[in-house]
This record gives C-alpha cells, sequence and structure tokens, in this order.
C-alpha cells in the first residue's frame, strides 16, 4: 500500500474521535506563501510525493488557477500527523489568496477552529493581513503565526543574527496588537501570541523547514545553529532537523482546539438558535447521535460528480442515503455519496461523525452559506458577512443561439458555487449581467464559462457599479399619487455611519422581518440614533433605512407594506442612474390617505412614495458614489517614479510609502473606474518587476466635476433620458 492510501486509512479510523481532529486554514497577505506551506504540509504527511509540493502546487489544483498561480478557490485536504505518541487528523482548508475573492475567505472561516496566520518576515504586516485577523475573530477562530520566508532575511536583506530576533519580535508585536483588538476580555490572555508558549513559529514553507521554542527545547537546536544553516545556505540540513510538518502541525495540534473545545465557543456566535434545543445542545457538544446540522461553506462544480457540497458538519452524522433539508426548501433530499476531500480527490466513505469537514452529493438546492439538517425547521446559520461587494459588471451573451439556455442554467449555477457573484438573467434580450468583485474575479469566471461549462460567449467591457446617495438633507417633499386623492411627505438624510457600518457587518440585519423591536431599538441608540427614530424603524434594504416617524395617521398602518414596497423599489433605482442606493435614511414625516382602500392601491400609493422619496433626494443634493480599492505595490526602487505616475494619472492617492532595503511597498486608494487596463499599463512599465494586489474598500463620491458625465454615460448605457429629472418633475 502507497503512503498516500495508507494516511486515508488512518485518517478514516480518527473521524469518529473528536479530541484528535483538528479542524485549521491558513490565511495571509497574498503572496505571503499559503499555497506552498499547504504543499509542503501535506507532501510531508505523505499525501504527495515531497519532491513535488512546491512546484506542483497541489491545492491550487484548477487548471486557470495554477495558469495564474493564485488561489481561487478554498480546496480542502485532510492530513494525518503523529504527535505525542498519537495520530491526529488535521483538515486543511486552503484559503482564497486574491482580497477580490474575498467572499471564500469568510466562507472558509466559518469550517475551520484554528487558521495559521502566514506573515512574509520581509513585508512583514500587511493591510490584508489584518482584514483575514479580523474575518478570523470575527468567527472565534483562533489564530497561531507563522512568519514566512525567513531565508530571505539573510539573503536579500543580510540581516545579522540580531537584527533577525529584532524584525521577529516587531512582527509578533504588531499581529498581537490587531489580535487583541478584537478580541473579548476572556480570550485576551489565552489567545495572545507568545513566542515561549509555541504560538509562534518561523521558518520557510519553500524550503519546508521551521522552528518553534518548544521544537528548540526539545532538540537542543539553537537559534545560532539555526542562523549558521542559513548564512551557509544550507536549508536542505536544516529542513532535515527541523522539518516544517513537524514543527507546524506540532503547533497546530497543541494550540489550535479539536471539536470539542472550539464548538462549544464558537456556536453561540454563528447560530443564534435556542442552545437549549435538541439541536442546540447537540452542536455545543458535537454530538454524533443528534440532529444533524451540516453548514456548506463551498459548492465544488465537478465535471463529472456534478456539484458537490462540502462544509462542516456541528453535529450529527451524514450518512449515504440519508434524506435531509436544505434550510428553506420544500423538499428534502437524499445523499447519494458521502466524502472526504483531500486535494482533488474525493475519497468515499459511507458516514462521517461531527466535527468533520464533508463533502456531499446530491443535495442540489445548497449553496455556500446554506444550512443543512434532518431537522425540516432546524433554526439556519447566521449568514456569513462578507468584506466585499460585486463592484464590477459585464454584460454576457451566448455567441450561438442554441446556447441561450445553458448559458442560463451555467449562470445560475456559478451564482451557487460562488456568491460573490450576483447575476442578473434577462430572458428577453439574452444580455445576463454578471457583476463580482473585481476584473480579474470576472475574467476568471468568464473563463470558466468557455471552459469548464463549454458555451462560448462574448463579454463587455466590464463597468463600474455605482451607488447613490445624498450629501445632505432634504424635504419634507410632498408626493401625490396619480389620483391626486394621497399624498406622502417624506425627508432624506444620510443614514449615520455607525450605523451604515454595523449593517454591513451583520450586526444589524437587513432585508428580513424586525424580529425584536426592543433589541434594534437599543442597538441603534448605542449607535447614536435618536430614541424617537430608533423605535420607528419599518424596514432595512440594504444599508438604507426607513422610518415612520409620523403619529396617528387613518389608514397608514394598512398602507404601509406598500410603502415599504415604493421604498424597496427606489433604494434599488436611485433617481440619479438607477443604481442602488446606499447609507440612505428615509422618514415618512405626514401623510394623506384616501378613507376608500380601493383608492390607495399599489398604483396610487407605489408612484407617491417613490416621488416624495426622489424629490427629497434633489434637495438634500443627490451624490453619485464610486467604488474605491486599496492598491497595494511591492517595487524595486528604480521603477517607482514611473509606477507613483501611473498610480496618480489613475485619479490615486498615495496613502504611505515604506522603504525597506532594495524594495518599496506602497499603499494607495484608486477609484475602480480607473483601474482597468492596470495589470497590463503597470506590467509594461516595470518589465513585471511589481507585485501589486487590491482590495475593495467602500464606495466615495465622484468627484463634483466628474458626475455630470459619469451619470450620462450610466444613462445612455440603460436607454434612459440624457439628464436626470429634477424637482420640478417630481412635484407634478
Ligand atoms: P500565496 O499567494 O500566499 O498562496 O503564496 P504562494 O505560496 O503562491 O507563494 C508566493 C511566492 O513566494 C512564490 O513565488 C513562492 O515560491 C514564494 N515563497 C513561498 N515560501 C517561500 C519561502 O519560504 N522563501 C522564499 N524566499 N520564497 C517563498
Amino acid at each position: 500500500m502507497g503512503r498516500k492510501e495508507d494516511n486515508i486509512k488512518r485518517a478514516q479510523a480518527i473521524i469518529h474521535d473528536k479530541p484528535r481532529i483538528r479542524n485549521i486554514g491558513t490565511a495571509a497577505h497574498i503572496d505571503h506563501g499559503k499555497t506552498t506551506l499547504s504543499d509542503s504540509l501535506i507532501a510531508g504527511a505523505g499525501m504527495i510525493s515531497e519532491e513535488l509540493a512546491g512546484t506542483q502546487l497541489f491545492m491550487d489544483y484548477d487548471e486557470q488557477e495554477q495558469a495564474r498561480g493564485i488561489t481561487i478557490n478554498a480546496a480542502i485536504a485532510s492530513m494525518v500527523h503523529d504527535f505525542d505518541g498519537k495520530q491526529y487528523l488535521v483538515n486543511l482548508i486552503d484559503t482564497p489568496g486574491h482580497v477580490d475573492f474575498g467572499g471564500d475567505v469568510t466562507r472558509a472561516m466559518r469550517a475551520i477552529d484554528g487558521v495559521i496566520i502566514l506573515d512574509d518576515a520581509v513585508e512583514g504586516v500587511m493591510p490584508q493581513t489584518e482584514t483575514v485577523i479580523r474575518q478570523a475573530i470575527k468567527e472565534r477562530v483562533k489564530p497561531v503565526l507563522f512568519i514566512n520566508k525567513v531565508d530571505r532575511l539573510i539573503n536579500e536583506l543580510k540581516l545579522d543574527a540580531d537584527r533577525m530576533q529584532q524584525r521577529f519580535v516587531k512582527i509578533i508585536t504588531e499581529i498581537n496588537a490587531r489580535i487583541q483588538k478584537l478580541l473579548p476580555d476572556e480570550l485576551k490572555g489565552p489567545w495572545a501570541l507568545n513566542v515561549e508558549s509555541g504560538n509562534v513559529a518561523f521558518g520557510s514553507a519553500r524550503n519546508k523547514w521551521a522552528i518553534s521554542v518548544p521544537y528548540l527545547k526539545k532538540t537542543g537546536i539553537t537559534f545560532k545553529d539555526i542562523y549558521k544553516y542559513l548564512s551557509e545556505d544550507n536549508q536542505a540540513e536544516l529542513s532535515k532537523r527541523a522539518p516544517l510538518h513537524q514543527v507546524v502541525l506540532d503547533m497546530v495540534i497543541r494550540h489550535l482546539p479539536n471539536p470539542l473545545e472550539a464548538q462549544k465557543m464558537r456556536i453561540p456566535v454563528i447560530w443564534k438558535g435556542d442552545p437549549e434545543s435538541p439541536v442546540g445542545k447537540a452542536m455545543l457538544t458535537v454530538k454524533e447521535n443528534g440532529p444533524v446540522a451540516f453548514m456548506i461553506t463551498k459548492i465544488i462544480v465537478d465535471p463529472q460528480a456534478g456539484e458537490v457540497a462540502a462544509g462542516r458538519l456541528f453535529s450529527g452524522r451524514v450518512q449515504r442515503g440519508q434524506e435531509l433539508w436544505v434550510s428553506g426548501m420544500p423538499k428534502p433530499q437524499r445523499v447519494q455519496m458521502v466524502a472526504m476531500i483531500v486535494g482533488p480527490d474525493r475519497i468515499p466513505v459511507e458516514e462521517i461523525d461531527a466535527g468533520n469537514v464533508v463533502a456531499a452529493i446530491g443535495l442540489k438546492d445548497a449553496i455556500a452559506g446554506s444550512t443543512v439538517s434532518d431537522d425540516k425547521e432546524m433554526q439556519p446559520f447566521e449568514p456569513i458577512v462578507h468584506y466585499s461587494e460585486p463592484v464590477v459588471t459585464v454584460a454576457i451573451e451566448a455567441k450561438s443561439t442554441s446556447d441561450l439556455p445553458k448559458l442560463v442554467d451555467v449562470l445560475r449555477s456559478i451564482a451557487k458555487a460562488d456568491p460573490s457573484i450576483e447575476v442578473e438573467i434577462n430572458q428577453e434580450t439574452g444580455e445576463h449581467l454578471m457583476s463580482g468583485m473585481g476584473e480579474l474575479h470576472l475574467e476568471i469566471t468568464q473563463y470558466r464559462i468557455v471552459n469548464d461549462y463549454k458555451v462560448p460567449i462574448t463579454a463587455s467591457t466590464p463597468i463600474v457599479v455605482y451607488r447613490e446617495r445624498v450629501r445632505g438633507a432634504g424635504g419634507p417633499f410632498e408626493g401625490k399619487s396619480p389620483n391626486k386623492h394621497n399624498r406622502f411627505y417624506v425627508e432624506v438624510e444620510p443614514l449615520g455611519e455607525k450605523v451604515v457600518a454595523a449593517i454591513h457587518d451583520g450586526e444589524i440585519a437587513s432585508g428580513q422581518r424586525i424580529k425584536d423591536a426592543k433589541a434594534l431599538q437599543k442597538q441603534l441608540q448605542d449607535l447614536g440614533m435618536d430614541r424617537d427614530e430608533a423605535r420607528n424603524v419599518v424596514w432595512i434594504r440594504e444599508t438604507n433605512m426607513l422610518l415612520d416617524v409620523t403619529k396617528g395617521i387613518q389608514y397608514l398602518n394598512e398602507t404601509m407594506e406598500l410603502v415599504k414596497e415604493s421604498f424597496i423599489e427606489a433604494m434599488t433605482k436611485g433617481p440619479l442612474g438607477q443604481e442602488k442606493c446606499m447609507g440612505m435614511k428615509v422618514r415618512i414625516v405626514d401623510a394623506k390617505l384616501h378613507e376608500d382602500s380601493v383608492h390607495r392601491g399599489p398604483a396610487q400609493v407605489i408612484p407617491a412614495v417613490r416621488s416624495a422619496i426622489y424629490g427629497a433626494m434633489c434637495q438634500g443634493e443627490r451624490t453619485l458614489m464610486e467604488p474605491i480599492q486599496k492598491l497595494f505595490l511591492n517595487l524595486p526602487q528604480d521603477v517607482m517614479g514611473a509606477v507613483i505616475g501611473d498610480v496618480q494619472s489613475r485619479r490615486g492617492v498615495i496613502e504611505d510609502i515604506r522603504q525597506e532595503g532594495e524594495a518599496t511597498t506602497i499603499a494607495a486608494k484608486v477609484p475602480v473606474a480607473a483601474m482597468f487596463g492596470f495589470a497590463t499599463a503597470i506590467r509594461g512599465a516595470t518589465q513585471g518587476r511589481v507585485l501589486w494586489s487590491t482590495e475593495n474598500s467602500g464606495f466615495q463620491p465622484v468627484p463634483g466635476e466628474l458626475q455630470h458625465e459619469v451619470v450620462k454615460g450610466i444613462r445612455e448605457r440603460k436607454g434612459l433620458s440624457a439628464e436626470p429629472y429634477d424637482e420640478a418633475y417630481y412635484t407634478a
């Protein structure tokens, strides 16, 4: 039996013994070495041949990912590690490196209990390092630290032993500060990074060695020895004495929680159901003889097997042939296959116990984020919060009319597998809109439609997704119904930034019935909202809020459902260019309604409220908001002038320049609209010597002098009149 098969056998033996399971992931700024680390760990555990690791990029198994050398999908691999005379099962979930794919990172975090934060010893703490730490802590995923690329400190920066140590201290201190800032008090101590305790390791993922203080103590190797190996360029020998997988997996087993420890702490954060209910109790104790609670974090679309739903099983046991409910769906579905995942391979098993990562075929209704259970009524998991939202759109058409129906299916399937992709199907024109988190994200998805799904398509050039808002207060503005028998008076203003942030972070739910008005009122007041407003929230739509601050107006209550509908419509299509609105506070301050309900139906109320909202927005100075990206560049000094020039020509604002030996890092903010073609331009200007990455960074007003032109462009594209309507139009 080969070593790989042997390991699979051993892994299967452990899936029933929870204290010997660890569900973990890696997270880092792009290029800090996640994929290399994963490969080296998997190779060390004997799942692929050691020579291939690092060159094969095992976790990046998708062709497109390999071609581009970036990790897009969170893949999963199980491996077995010996520690203190016992065997442990480590389920490693690889997370995407490119923040264009931030949605995937967040979902992967839901499935794991611990994370190895990687940091490049030379680059130090980067803004995306902070983003992944924030995501982990939010899901109560415990971090340990691996400082990677230590070889560069000597080969490139030529640091001496002292300065190398100072460097480590600096990185650890900075990362620790970021972790501590986010932790609740009771975790500040237990989760602190501490070199002595061994939740920090140093090494080289590529050269497959690592050290930690406990490992130094155990083996008698000294820091001096390490420094000697490095300066003599003898990492091969070092790798024999301090093998990467040994040191790192020891750290994982010792410091990251098993499912029993983790779920006790995590379930109250990620699931808001009753902890005393059967499923609540089962999840808190990871009981396999209990209800099935299975959270899907990823749909893998496999050309042969079809859709594979992968995720974390928090309680119960998933068995082949079993019927399970995907929450919100009317009928149960039969599990046709249960499997463990090892890189691109799925190893079928009869059943898997709570506490593990599971792949299941047959759950056709599941999407990434679904809750699956054998109890139809199970309260779903908390929705996964996305730190990025789609900011770029392309229009897609099938090249051949015979592919029209197939393309619709493919687009639906893609949106299921990757919730960071939004699709808008237009059966009439056959021109479908697909939105994603960046130009690259969409390019890759297009590539998949053509190469994996075999549907030839044409795509428009990417278009920026804008938002609409107001700069100040507007109204009260009167909106009349077409029959003039109903009048609504509306005021608008920007919703407070703290409230917007809370909605954005999922702390305040939007798009659903307000379950506990008292709790919401308290929350809003704590965020600085006026008491009278906080108790009169009717509906929240994305980051927009509808308030009814009227008193005792007859018939208004029975009309409120229509008012809400109109509000939703107005927020979905703003008055400037029919883009979505953001951060709006819309207050109904007065109304006059016809006493006969026949005269205040949808055809009357909806246009009246809409006119009132749009009119008030005119008075509040309508503003087009554009998406902004943070841009991080890593470049040699001699091309700095050219790069800064290019960034500034794109309306970019340089925020930070850091000098480190020969390398310079630049952080800038650039509007997405000006980023198109950046990859090509920068490659040309620097002979490809620049490493760069982006991160979505919210929306900012389009500069005043540009707004008119941009709005005109949007309206023309949508076939609207060139100029938006003015106040007078809405008064009529
Ligand atoms: P990811 O984007 O975080 O998945 O990063 P990768 O694993 O793709 O690594 C990015 C680059 O860093 C690749 O060129 C790796 O070969 C290189 N790299 C990874 N680990 C090391 C290391 O320990 N030392 C050095 N010098 N380079 C490394």
